[in-house]
């Protein structure tokens, strides 16, 4: 791919920062300012909705990676000018095959601050807003100024955050949803040759964690399995990762295994590679090793092109209501053939998430914490991620269990083997639960079954 060093001409004319040319625009005017059998019922042919894209629609773009770089470019040529990106990573020279806003010269530069650079240098009038960040250094007031958030994630739990934010943003009025709090969420998902892109519309329309079921388990062994019952080639790769590596300190105390250090899943290889022979297990590889340790998934380039053109799409039909969106949920697959579907995903009744239903935990009073802990992680409509949970007894707020600080950890650990009726928790009693992957705490209430 040709050096971007001069800014090239857009449907033609001369380019000035300044003005848009003569018949700039012409191609998206023809969506907008004529009607056509495809448009929606209610659509009114006019100059305004071109206007409304270029001066006023802030959209917020989540992740600069493979789906980022392509989404920015579509909205930027769409006419979309006042643009956010957050992301929090820099650039690898392994991203250079797809995320083609970066150059070699780029390599370790933050993801946004180069992509946003290369499209306002690129496309005139554009202004893209880099946050070299993490979603979860915002709060509410800085998502509440978009009118449209895309997310192009290769994480469920970043997704599952960003969707409880939007969800956090809600009002309602004697129980009705304000409709003027509801900031519409475009989410595209690529894995190897499979993607998804999606419409949702929070409090109104199925959301992630409504769907959270259609998410592949995550790839986590039980422990017991990693540490006594070894059957696959994964487990003894996991046996040396989270066994192995921190008791035996190969390079020193304090330093942490690195994915991307050929020294170090040499080592994990080596030792996996025994406790293989020991359990008479095939198919430990180096490759595989690398992918267990740093959870590859493999990049297609022309997956997240497809799925970043399906959410662009999504974001110009529901700035310009000319068109109606997808309902609401597009599934992409060309690993053998090609093909899409698309189908209504459904709102889930009792949604952890977005229902404002109080959650049912119902477990005897003889069970242990730990199978409550167990449940939040391993249910597949939760899969929260190292949940604290925290009661009131006594009128006191008392933690039962928090994994994240290592001190409350030690502490509170004991609690796990404790009873529900031992910890002193009551039929009905209300559990407020903290996760990494929702930034609101969910209420559940403790049903004693019998
Ligand atoms: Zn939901």
């Amino acid at each position: 791919m040709a050096d971007a060093e001069e800014p090239m001409a857009v449907d033609g004319g001369h380019c000035d920062i300044s003005c848009d040319w003569d018949g700039r625009w012409n191609h998206v005017r023809k969506f907008l300012e004529r009607p056509g059998p495809f448009t929606h019922p209610d659509f009114e042919p006019s100059t305004e909705s071109l206007q409304f894209l270029l001066e006023t629609c802030k959209i917020l773009v989540i992740g600069a990676g493979g789906l980022g770089c392509e989404l920015l470019k579509n909205l930027a040529l769409s006419g979309f000018r006042l643009i956010h990106v957050v992301d929090m990573d820099t650039i690898d020279v392994s991203n250079l095959n797809r995320q083609f806003l970066f150059r070699p010269k780029d390599v370790g530069r933050p993801k946004a601050e180069v992509a946003a650079d290369f499209i306002n240098g690129r496309i005139p009038g554009c202004k893209v807003v880099p946050h070299f960040k993490k979603i979860q250094d915002f709060d509410e007031s800085f998502y509440r100024q978009f009118h449209i958030i895309v997310c192009g994630l290769d994480s469920v739990i970043a997704r599952r955050w960003m969707n409880g934010m939007l969800i956090s943003l809600l009002s309602y009025e004697d129980g009705i949803l304000d409709p003027s709090s509801i900031i519409p969420l475009i989410d595209g998902g690529t894995e190897g040759f499979k993607g998804n892109a999606r419409v949702i519309l929070p409090g109104m329309t199925a959301c992630i964690d409504c769907t959270l079921e259609l998410y592949p388990p995550q790839i986590n062994f039980p422990m017991c399995t990693i540490a006594s019952m070894p059957r696959l080639p994964e487990h003894c790769i996991e046996y040396a990762r989270i066994l192995q590596w921190p008791k035996e300190k190969p390079f020193g105390g304090e330093i942490n295994l690195d994915g991307d250090n050929p020294e170090h899943i040499q080592w994990v290889f080596d030792k996996a590679q025994e406790r293989a022979a020991e359990f008479n297990i095939t198919g430990v590889t180096y490759r595989l090793t690398q992918g267990v340790v740093k959870r590859i998934i493999p990049a297609v380039a022309s997956t997240n092109a497809v799925i970043a053109a399906a959410c662009a799409t999504e974001v110009f039909k529901i700035a310009t209501s000319a068109y109606i969106p997808l309902n609401n949920y597009l599934v992409f697959n060309d690993v053998d053939g090609l093909y899409t579907y698309t189908f209504e995903a459904e709102r889930k009744e009792n949604c952890s998430a977005c229902s404002q239903v109080p959650q049912d935990l119902q477990f005897p009073p003889s069970a242990k914490l730990q199978e409550v802990l167990e449940y939040l992680t391993e249910n597949a409509s939760l899969q929260m991620k190292s949940p604290a949970i925290t009661t009131t007894l006594e009128g006191k707020n008392k933690t039962l269990y928090l994994q994240s600080v290592k001190s409350i950890e030690e502490r509170t650990r004991p609690n796990l083997c404790k009873t529900l009726k031992e910890l002193g928790l009551s039929d009905g009693q209300e559990l407020a639960v903290a996760d990494v992957t929702t930034p609101q705490t969910v209420l559940f209430k403790l049903n004693f079954t019998t």
